[in-house]
């Protein structure tokens, strides 16, 4: 029933789903709210910059947009749901590209699906020629498609073998520094337990007559935190000791379970395409972006490019999205950006976690890019045409948008455009930016929008709709800055 009721409110698109990610302290160690395909987009730069196949990293970007969906919130109890460090996915904000963000969209919305579920996406630099079993680095997973296999890839790709040698008085700082115990006199260390794949799983420290166990991954973790992370770099190695050192010679990097980005790479430089990549890598699993494994359709239009699971449906919606463009365009005469992409989703579902919006919003709009629920649901509830208004008057206002400028007026003059002929019952007092952005509360969320609406209708009678209009790309001036919203600060976006 709610949704049915909240349908009709055609708004609610830019904010609310974004995924709270606390930055590493490099980054500023700040929390932000980031839309899924930013994230995406952000963690191909920390996380894939081996990466220079188009296919490998769309692959890439299928696997760290899978593993966010599944393991969102993982650090809920503490305020936001992924860290920007390796133990969730490295995020790096500073290095974003077009390019990433570009090849990254290819893929928009499409997931890893396993038995009608997104798979448990992991995936490592080097799996050194084997692959890991996904339960042997996760204890308790059980996963068929992470089962360990030869990967003839990533060894055609060049050298993965390393040495690395360190004294033990080294090796023995980096256990005290990681509080993990070590013999007093510390000399050898036996591997007396490796997993299927080869790996080394457990290890005996010895000296002076005393032994200590430890397991293979606790230890790399020490190495990695005191002496880098390029040094013990999997632990896929074989380890001798000579003159008070310990010689460790390997190949592979990381954990090796899931896809592995050298691998991948060489494929995509062998021309294979990135579903071919994920099947080898994930077998059994299926790519697409619902669990039944619908593959976008592109429509070509004058203005916008309509990708759909149902094209001989979807048509029509084309038609009216091309329509819709040029009287946007002209009413607000803001030029229509070059490349407007529209998604027709096929159910809600796949709406939901493609966006990871609630099934109450309609739409939801990032850059030049929406989303839209099945077109029939909008049908049923009548709001198909005001959807499609909606969002590209958000299309056109946020490619012309200032820096900084609060959300209030974005959709404020979004709603202005859409409803100027008529009246608000709103009060036109102020309006706060987080009522725009929450998602739990449907009513509160029509409130705030009705009254963003009505304020901007009020600065249009009073100051003009030209001068409004020329805020958009220049800034509010100064004289509504401070009284205009919001006691919320802007969030990075
Ligand atoms: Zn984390
Ligand atoms: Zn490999």
């Amino acid at each position: 029933m709610i949704r049915a009721l909240i349908l009709a409110l055609a708004g609610m698109s830019l904010w609310a789903a974004d995924f709270k990610i606390r930055l590493t302290a490099a980054d500023g160690g700040a929390v932000v709210s980031l839309p899924l395909e930013k994230y995406v987009a952000g963690v191909l730069v920390g996380e894939a910059s081996i990466l220079s196949s188009d296919e490998a990293i769309k692959a890439m970007a299928v696997a760290a947009r899978t593993y966010a969906v599944r393991l969102r919130g993982r650090h809920s109890l503490e305020g936001f749901d992924f860290c920007g460090t390796t133990h969730c996915q490295r995020i790096d904000l500073r290095g974003a590209s077009k390019r990433f963000d570009a090849i990254a969209g290819e893929t928009a919305g499409e997931l890893l699906w396993f038995e009608g579920k997104p798979a448990f996406a992991c995936y490592t630099r080097d799996c050194g020629g084997f692959t890991e079993d996904g339960g042997a680095a996760w204890p308790g997973l059980s996963a068929s498609y992470l089962k360990s296999h030869n990967d003839p890839y990533c060894p055609r790709s060049g050298a993965s073998a390393w040495n690395w040698v360190a004294t033990t008085e080294a090796i023995a700082e980096a256990l005290r520094q990681s509080q993990l115990r070590f013999p007093a006199q510390f000399e050898q260390i036996t591997i007396s337990e490796r997993s299927a794949s080869g790996r080394a799983r457990t290890l005996v420290l010895s000296g002076g007559g005393e032994t200590v166990a430890i397991s293979a991954s606790s230890f790399r973790f020490a190495m990695g935190r005191t002496e880098g992370w390029n040094t013990l770099r999997s632990d896929r190695y074989e380890v001798r000791a000579a003159n008070h050192r310990l010689i460790f010679q390997g190949t592979g990097a990381g954990h090796g379970a899931g896809l592995c980005q050298l691998g991948a790479e060489q494929m995509g430089r062998e021309g294979r395409s990135y579903r071919d990549i994920l099947t080898f890598y994930y077998p059994g699993t299926m790519v697409g972006i619902t669990g039944r494994g619908l593959r976008w359709v592109r429509l070509g239009g004058e203005s916008t490019a309509m990708f759909t699971t149902q094209p001989d449906q979807d048509h029509s919606v084309l038609a009216e999205a091309e329509r819709f463009s040029r009287i946007v365009s002209e009413r607000t005469k803001l030029p229509l950006p070059v490349s407007i992409e529209i998604r027709v989703y096929p159910d809600v579902d796949t709406f939901r976690n493609a966006t990871g919006e609630p099934g109450w919003v309609a739409a939801r709009t990032t850059g030049t890019r929406i989303h839209l629920q099945p077109a029939a649901v909008l049908r049923s509830r009548g709001v198909l045409e005001e959807t499609l208004a909606h969002e590209l008057l958000h299309v056109l206002v946020e490619s012309q948008a200032a820096r900084g400028l609060p959300v209030w007026f974005r959709e404020g003059l979004t709603g202005y455009f859409e409803h100027s002929s008529e009246a608000s019952q709103a009060a036109a007092t102020s309006v706060d930016d987080a009522d725009l952005r929450q998602q739990e509360d449907p009513t509160r969320a029509r409130l705030a929008y009705a009254q963003a609406t009505r304020r901007v209708a009020d600065l249009v009678n009073r100051y003009g709709e030209g001068a409004v209009l020329g805020w958009l790309k220049r800034g509010l001036p100064a004289e509504l800055k401070n009284t205009a919203s919001s006691h919320a600060p802007m969030k990075s976006r």
